[in-house]
């Protein structure tokens, strides 16, 4: 059986550290769609040049060139037995682009991370990430209210979908989220 996740939750929520911890956890490839952008921004390739502008002013870079980016690292063998995906899909046409590319049943299971808006908010300022700047936070959180946040319940209505409170220290809300994966995955 494979196991292929994706996990939402508010940037600053943690995702990120839980999101390496899970795929450790399950074998799988951790697949940031954020990670693969600042790598193509460090090594200056175009698609880094391109993206560099829209990820420091907290903008989403185009859904075709994600399309592009996430296929081809999904097709790579160590994705064969699954994949979790952090960051990726933030919009419809992107969920709609995986149901394209994949399949109608593109995904296992979906996990919220949930924190709420006043602790992440908190959290980024602290962490000082170069796109971490007041208006970049702003912007961010509000593309995510308004274009990712309804996805949950596209992902909800399907029956694919699980909320895990991320609100605590690392090792509580991990064991929190394997805990209801795998609840979720043998049901
Ligand atoms: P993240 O590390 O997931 O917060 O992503 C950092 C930045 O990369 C975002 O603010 C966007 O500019 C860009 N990005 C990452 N994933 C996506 C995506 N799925 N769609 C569009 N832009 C993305």
């Amino acid at each position: 059986m494979s196991t292929r996740l994706i996990v939402f939750g508010r940037q600053g929520a943690g995702k990120g550290t839980q999101c390496v911890r899970l795929a450790l956890h399950y074998g799988i490839p951790h697949i940031s769609t954020g990670d693969m952008l600042r790598e193509a921004v460090a090594e200056g390739t175009e698609l880094g040049l391109r993206a560099k502008g829209l990820m420091d002013a907290g903008n989403l870079v185009p859904d075709d060139v994600m399309e592009g980016i996430v296929v081809e690292r999904l097709a790579k063998p160590d994705a064969e037995p699954g994949w979790l995906l952090d960051g990726y899909p933030r919009t419809l046409g992107q969920v709609e682009a995986m149901g394209r590319n994949l399949g109608e049943a593109f995904v296992d299971l979906a996990v919220n991370l949930d924190v709420p808006v006043d602790v992440v908010t908190e959290r980024m300022v602290a962490r000082g990430r170069a796109d971490d700047t007041e208006e970049g936070i702003r912007r961010r959180l509000e593309l995510y209210e308004e274009q990712t946040a309804p996805l949950l319940s596209w992902f909800s209505d399907q029956g694919l979908l699980v909320e895990v409170d991320g609100v605590g220290r690392e090792d509580e809300v991990f064991e929190r989220l394997v805990k209801v994966v795998d609840a979720a995955l043998e049901a």
